[in-house]
């Protein structure tokens, strides 16, 4: 099965003609057994046209008096395939709390868009209690069928553009609870397929080991991603 390598450029960068520079250099490159997917800020998405696009964030309601947001409809109808929900940048600097995070998975499978559910711990938290937590609230009112448009992105908020990426081992296990939990809330076989990424200082020079030894069905990478020959090197390393 392809892999998915999910670059999210956060705010960044800060012009039209740098964001279609970055596109269409990863664009000329193309490997047939990795998905990728680039998810620019919203005022580039129009723009970028060539690869899977995914979006940082979205609102739940379709539509209406609801200043400064973007619904799934809108990204829909722009041909935009994905959508980041609850990153930890969002909880963290917008107080998204997982009851919201909850509808806007619910609004985003229903408008047809594919998910990447981020859940990960703080330093020093619990990372077991703290996984379940979010996975269970997050995923609450999702029907198994609607699980087949949601993966889900493994991201120890410690390993975010830090430098400080979470060892192979503990990815390994960290999947292996998120496959727990969804079988504690679905079925085997759901469990059994639900794709797990990693994020979290990902670079050209880790990106193999997860690949190849930590069980995950892709990487969501943040700062390396806006460097094209080193995102490049890391969609590379899905050819093993
Ligand atoms: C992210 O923003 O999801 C991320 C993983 O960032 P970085 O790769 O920079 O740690």
């Amino acid at each position: 099965m392809k892999k998915i390598i999910v670059a999210n450029w956060k705010m960044n960068p800060a012009s039209q003609k740098e964001a279609k520079k970055l596109f269409d250099a990863v664009k000329k490159f193309h490997l047939k057994n990795a998905e990728v997917v680039i998810c620019p800020p919203f005022v580039y998405l129009s723009q970028l046209k060539g690869l899977t696009l995914g979006a940082q964030n979205v609102f739940y309601q379709e539509k209406g008096a609801f200043t400064g947001e973007v619904s799934p409809i809108m990204l829909k109808d722009l041909k935009v395939w994905y959508v980041i929900i609850g990153h930890s940048e969002r909880r963290k600097y917008f107080g998204e709390t997982d009851e919201l995070v909850s509808k806007k998975i619910k609004a985003s499978v229903q408008a047809g868009l594919k998910v990447i559910f981020c859940v990960g711990e703080n330093e020093g938290d619990e990372k077991q209690m703290v996984v379940e937590k979010q996975v269970t609230e997050g995923l609450k009112n999702i029907s198994s069928k609607e699980m087949k448009q949601v993966t889900i992105a493994y991201e120890p908020v410690w390993a975010i553009g830090t430098g400080k990426n979470c060892s192979v081992d503990e990815t390994l296990k960290s999947v292996l609870l998120i496959k727990k939990n969804i079988l504690n809330l679905y079925t085997r076989q759901l469990s059994d397929t639900i794709k797990v990424l990693y994020g979290g200082s990902v670079t050209a020079e880790n990106a193999g080991s997860y690949i190849k030894e930590a069980g995950v069905n892709g990487l969501l990478v943040g700062g390396a991603s806006l460097r094209a020959e080193e995102f490049i090197n890391i969609i590379k390393s899905t050819a093993y």
